[in-house]
């Protein structure tokens, strides 16, 4: 069983075909959310998202780009792509986003989420964060996304830490039942640990592997410039910020 994990995919198609080109065949996909946001290609993402048998669950911009909720706490930036976005797509896809279950969601014995399992739009990127979610909770692996930084945490021996990744290469993790973890794929999208490359993981055998696939920047890019969406959003995908 070969199951890929997806996450803030941020209607960024290139990198998405660049991922699926890079994961190879899967039984299983699960997308932890931000289909759509910041990128210029909602349209083509939601269609691969509705016709592959993906376990979505909704992130802070689908609900915003759907629904308007929580838009008010967006930068000006990602306002401005939520607006484009709820006028580009249709009415049937705004209603595909507006069905999203939020997190937390149980799927094929795995735990996932957007921000965390305790709140959809937490950011988990401090010790003091993944503390409290593990005191909280029992799942012994928990998929998170929202941060865009690929990782996480492992708590082992009473002991957290972050979980390293290989600027090189794929990171294998084995899986230690005596640990308990708070993984995060990073990003599809919109990667900011430095990193541009798209990001995802595939959970196997027991292990996990962190993966990174080169894809077309300059492609994304053109298209963000060409929508007329904030030229931030296009520049950043180069410096994976
Ligand atoms: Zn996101």
């Amino acid at each position: 069983m070969r199951t890929l994990i997806l996450s803030d995919i941020h209607a960024n198609h290139e990198a998405l075909e660049a991922v699926l080109a890079a994961a190879g065949s899967w039984d299983a996909c699960a997308c932890l959310g931000d289909w759509v946001g910041y990128g210029a290609s909602p349209a083509a993402v939601l269609a691969w998202a509705q016709a592959a048998s993906v376990f979505a669950i909704r992130g802070n911009h689908d609900r915003a780009c759907a629904t308007g909720d929580g838009i008010e706490f967006f930068t000006p930036d990602a306002a401005r792509s939520a607006y484009w976005t709820h006028a580009q797509l249709s009415a049937s896809d705004l209603g595909w986003l507006a069905a999203l279950p939020s997190g937390p969601q149980t799927w094929n014995g795995l735990h996932l989420a957007h921000g965390s399992p305790l709140d959809e739009d937490q950011y988990v990127l401090a010790f003091e964060t993944a503390t409290a979610i593990f005191a909280a909770t029992t799942a012994p692996v928990q998929w998170i996304g929202h941060t865009h930084l690929q990782g996480g945490f492992v708590l082992s021996g009473g002991v957290i830490e972050n979980i390293a990744i290989a600027a090189a290469g794929p990171t294998t993790l084995p899986l230690s039942p005596s640990a308990r973890y708070l993984l995060n794929p990073g990003s599809v999208g919109q990667p900011r640990d430095g990193d541009p490359r798209a990001a995802f993981a595939v959970v196997s055998g027991g292990a996990v592997t962190f993966h990174r696939a080169a894809y077309d920047i300059a492609a994304a890019q053109a298209a963000i410039l060409a929508a007329g969406l904030p030229p931030r959003l296009a520049h950043r995908l180069r410096s994976g910020t």
